[in-house]
């Protein structure tokens, strides 16, 4: 599994709850409930999808010699759906509402619904909780479309597993390295191998084994200056990273 930080999808139809798989379900609750088939509460149907903006909830007006300008669609206001779909609410919300409910709220919301709850767990588990489910996936940083993708698998046997990541510290809050470091002790808890290429100390320091390249960087690296557990790392005197390992060790 390489799990690298390119975008999710190629346009605003990618989503948390499409791509986690949760919004059928929600689809399926508000079919249920109204008597409508699913589709229409599918913003990729032709059946529920706003006809000016095909379910984008916004236009792209193409204007001569000035970068294309992004306006939310005039016929449903960045809702998405049509004026029929609209009408239905199922626990008091509109399809649309349900898409703005961020992954905690709609935990708290769905607790006892496992089909949706289910497949939202493991996107809050790795620290996730706050993206929305309509929000497009493609404009996620990096770093959360890593995570989104280890989201994914986080469900799935980890047996015969290599995760191979790329810097996934990147623009993450030291609480959030903590968070990261859980999903992955979780995943090895189930059978998975990590290797992880990062600069982060307290990352380093969470790991079985660390390979130290260097001694610099660009051409005047690519060797291996030390490995080992992170305390031997730490005490070796040719690691450059050793002193500040030992710093943050110290100090945790
Ligand atoms: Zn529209």
């Amino acid at each position: 599994m390489e799990i690298d930080a390119t975008p999710i999808g190629l346009n605003a139809r990618s989503t948390p709850g499409t791509y986690s798989g949760a919004f059928d379900a929600v689809r399926a609750r508000f079919a249920a409930a109204s008597g409508l088939a699913a589709g229409h509460f599918s913003f990729n149907t032709k059946q529920g999808q706003c006809p000016t903006c095909k379910g984008l909830g916004s236009l792209d007006l193409d204007v001569q010699y000035l970068p294309d300008i992004t306006v939310d669609c005039p016929a449903c206001h960045g809702a998405r759906f049509t004026g029929e779909t609209l009408a239905v609410r199922v626990d008091g919300l509109t399809i649309a509402d349900v898409l703005e409910l961020t992954v905690a709220d709609a935990l708290g919301r769905y607790a006892g619904v496992p089909a949706i709850a289910r497949p939202l767990r493991p996107i809050a588990d790795v620290g996730l909780g706050y993206l929305r489910l309509g929000e497009p996936t493609p404009a996620l940083s990096g770093g959360e479309s890593q995570r989104l993708r280890i989201a994914a698998r986080l469900r799935s046997s980890q047996r015969d597993v290599l995760y191979v990541l790329d810097e996934p510290s990147t623009g993450l809050h030291p609480v959030d390295i903590g968070t990261l470091v859980g999903v992955f002790d979780r995943l090895l808890d189930d059978g998975a191998t990590i290797l992880v290429i990062d600069h982060d100390l307290d990352l380093l320091a969470a790991a079985d084994h660390v390979i130290d390249l260097g001694p610099a960087g660009g051409p005047g690296g690519g060797r291996i200056v030390a490995q080992g557990t992170p305390d031997e790392v730490a005490t070796d005197p040719a690691s450059v990273t050793g002193p500040y390992l030992r710093g943050s060790r110290a100090s945790s």
